[in-house]
């Protein structure tokens, strides 16, 4: 399972919300998920294998158990060159020949 960058997670969040309690039961505190995880596309209950992924990081409150999602490549707390590895690759024709 992928880390992520916790000090740019963590700057990249005050810069953007700045210092905010839980936003349901305003207590809080809100604890960053160390590792990363991913969305997949739905495709009515089928594994596709190379869809399209989201990296995403749970934030949650300690207090209340609320957890939001925040997309690891738009807070640049991961690399793309790492992302794209993460994304299995589909062989074309060319290269199953
Ligand atoms: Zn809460």
């Amino acid at each position: 399972m992928a880390t992520h960058d916790e000090n740019k997670m963590i700057s990249y969040l005050t810069e953007k919300w700045g210092v905010i309690d839980c936003p349901m039961c305003r207590k809080g505190p809100l604890q960053i998920q160390d590792k990363v995880f991913q969305l997949n596309e739905y495709h009515q209950g089928n594994l596709v294998v190379g869809g399209p992924l989201v990296p995403v990081i749970p934030v949650t409150c300690i207090n209340c158990g609320y957890t939001l999602l925040v997309n690891a490549l738009i807070s640049k707390s991961i690399d793309l060159a790492v992302a794209s590895e993460a994304v299995p690759e589909t062989k074309t024709q060319e290269q199953k020949a």
